[in-house]
């Protein structure tokens, strides 16, 4: 049976202390994006059917072109397939989510997305924010927006990413695999045909 994270950890609690975490989302919000390599993870660790943990979503291509040109550690992603792969959903949030608990998933089954938030890696090994930072846990409730807890409540980047079990080098080696399985990703068809060059 999958391992279940502790219920202490930060993202135990996050959506309890902010009205709803990352892996909640309302109709039209995207959940993580997955790779090919995250829906084959989650598929030998659980045994689920695909199409009871994967939605997608079809891109024209100018949004394909879009997502990447923002977000650099997916550039190639769409290079055959125009349809991004994300969590399915249930009642508003992934269906691997339970509110009391965060996340059911280990995290050597988590997709890649999923082990990065709210990290946003650069090449070098430096590393921003993908989400906002209020300043305190009351300001972020009363923003409305999506926020992080453990932003929130970190005092300062090295505790931010020990928060996460992270050190600067293994948050730098998650960029490297996000970046190689999107490559790998990118690199198949998915048995569709390909785009013309
Ligand atoms: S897989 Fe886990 S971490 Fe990712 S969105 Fe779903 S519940 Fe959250
Ligand atoms: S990563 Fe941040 S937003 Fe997501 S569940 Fe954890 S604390 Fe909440």
């Amino acid at each position: 049976m999958t391992p279940i994270p502790a219920a202490t950890s930060v993202c135990a609690r996050c959506s309890v202390h902010l009205g709803r975490s990352c892996c909640e989302a309302n109709d039209g919000e995207p959940l993580a994006t997955l790779t090919r390599a995250d829906v084959e993870r989650v598929q030998r660790a659980t045994h689920r059917a695909r199409d009871t943990f994967v939605e997608q979503e079809v891109f024209e291509e100018g949004q394909a072109r879009a997502y990447e040109a923002l977000r650099p550690g997916w550039r190639g992603y769409f290079r055959h397939v125009t349809v991004r792969l994300t969590l399915a959903r249930a009642g508003g949030a992934c269906v691997f989510f339970q509110r009391e608990r965060g996340c059911t998933l280990s995290p050597d089954v988590r997709p890649t997305a999923c082990l990065l938030y709210p990290f946003e890696p650069a090449e070098d090994g430096a590393w921003t924010l993908a989400v906002e930072r209020e300043g305190s846990v009351a300001l972020a409730l009363a923003s409305g927006q999506p926020r992080c807890l453990a932003v929130e409540e970190a005092d300062g980047r090295g505790a931010l990413l020990r928060m996460f079990g992270l050190t600067p080098e293994s948050l730098r080696d998650l960029g490297r695999r996000l970046r190689a399985e999107v490559q790998a990703h990118g690199a198949s068809d998915g048995g569709r045909g390909r785009r013309p060059a």
